[in-house]
């Protein structure tokens, strides 16, 4: 069999690092990622990219850990070379904290962020509306310089990447072998998904330079997330939204709730605020499928739904839907094996 040709649709996190993915594990196949946006225009350039998991109730534990931990550990090896700042990925230290001592004082990630301990009488001090905080240290990927970094990576492992909306997936079975499905809230319409849901999230980008630490209320609903240049400021979350249009009331909601966690944001400059609409569901749809239409194949595999934490587990999920695209190969060589036979 010539070398198999693998499109991804979707240029997101997901999308992006699935492509990078591929192209390491199987250097002969030739590798396309197919999007009708890329940065700056995605929801991952939207996001915080902070690196504190979501829990996806649909998915085993051990396993999102195994995600989580993978993407730590290979952002920390970048946080930790030369392309650090180029690649936006960098060490961030900071509290999350309770206004009630949470029934699981220790979340299934504490053990990969580092120095994960509980906030001295001390630094809660600084909170006097909480109770109870942990300290830790976590990562951060600033975007859109992690997914311009990582396009940078595609282009000099020899991937293309063209501007396309795909209407269906088996309009691509005539020029490649296999499809990869990172279609993000796009799945819902391409795949036609209806387990997938948008959750809308308005966050605002602000000039803060001085604050370093991130706060996150551990309802998870206010966060102050510094980055390199720019401190994100959340947030909301609402389910089945779909309005990409900011809302003033929900602007004004956030900057007080952040300025109540950190009063010195009432300094805060050149306030941007933007909206993006986060690919839900109970759990990752990370799966192969094979489409059939009068005894043609297409293999197709699926990697969208993280929802609230794609930059969270991105690698971990990467490698895994690189994995089912060798599995893939292994049973597109052994039909054609077959056919020779
Ligand atoms: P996307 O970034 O939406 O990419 C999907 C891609 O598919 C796009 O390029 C799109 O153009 C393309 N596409 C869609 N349909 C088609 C089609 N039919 N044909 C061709 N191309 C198509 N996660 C964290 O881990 N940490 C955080 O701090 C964090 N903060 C967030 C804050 C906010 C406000 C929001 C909204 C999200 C946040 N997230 C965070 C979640 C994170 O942003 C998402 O989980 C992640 O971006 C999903 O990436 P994706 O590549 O699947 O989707």
């Amino acid at each position: 069999m010539a070398a198999p040709k693998v499109a991804v649709v979707g240029a997101g996190v997901i999308g992006l690092s699935t492509a990078l993915c591929i192209a390491e594990t199987c250097p002969s196949c030739s590798v396309m990622v197919l999007s009708d946006q890329f940065s700056p225009n995605t929801t991952s350039d939207i996001a915080a990219g902070m690196l504190i998991p979501h829990t996806y109730p649909g998915t085993p534990m051990h396993v999102q850990k195994q995600w989580f931990k993978e993407t730590f550990t290979y952002l920390f090896a970048i946080s930790n070379s030369a392309e650090a700042s180029e690649a936006g990925i960098h060490l961030v230290s900071g509290w999350q904290v309770f206004k009630n001592t949470p029934k699981e004082e220790l979340p299934f990630w504490s053990d990969v962020v580092l120095g994960f301990r509980p906030m001295s009488e001390a630094e809660l001090q600084k909170f006097p509306q909480h109770r109870f905080g942990q300290a830790f240290t976590t990562l951060k990927c600033d975007c859109p310089p992690y997914l311009l970094w990582l396009e940078k990576r595609l282009k000099a492992t020899g991937v293309q990447m063209y501007t396309r909306k795909v209407a269906d997936l088996w309009e691509l079975h005539s020029e490649y072998n296999i499809v990869v499905n990172c279609a993000g809230i796009g799945a819902h319409q391409l795949v036609g998904d209806e387990k997938l849901f948008p959750v809308r999230g308005q966050v605002l980008k602000v000039h803060a330079p001085w604050v370093k630490n991130f706060i996150r209320d551990g309802d998870g609903l206010t966060y102050i997330y510094p980055g390199i240049h720019r401190v994100t400021l959340g947030g909301t979350r609402e389910k089945e939204s779909w309005s990409l249009s900011p809302d003033p009331g929900a602007t004004k909601g956030i900057f007080d709730r952040c300025c109540s966690l950190e009063p010195s944001l009432r300094g805060a400059q050149d306030i941007k605020v933007k909206v993006g609409l986060r690919p839900s569901r109970q759990c990752v749809r990370l799966q192969r499928e094979v489409l059939s239409q009068g005894g043609v194949k297409l293999p197709v595999v699926h990697n969208y739904g993280h929802g609230a934490g794609g930059f969270s587990v991105h690698r971990g999920t990467a490698k895994e839907a690189a994995r089912l695209v060798g599995e893939c190969i292994a049973a597109l060589q052994g039909s054609s094996l077959r056919a020779k036979l």
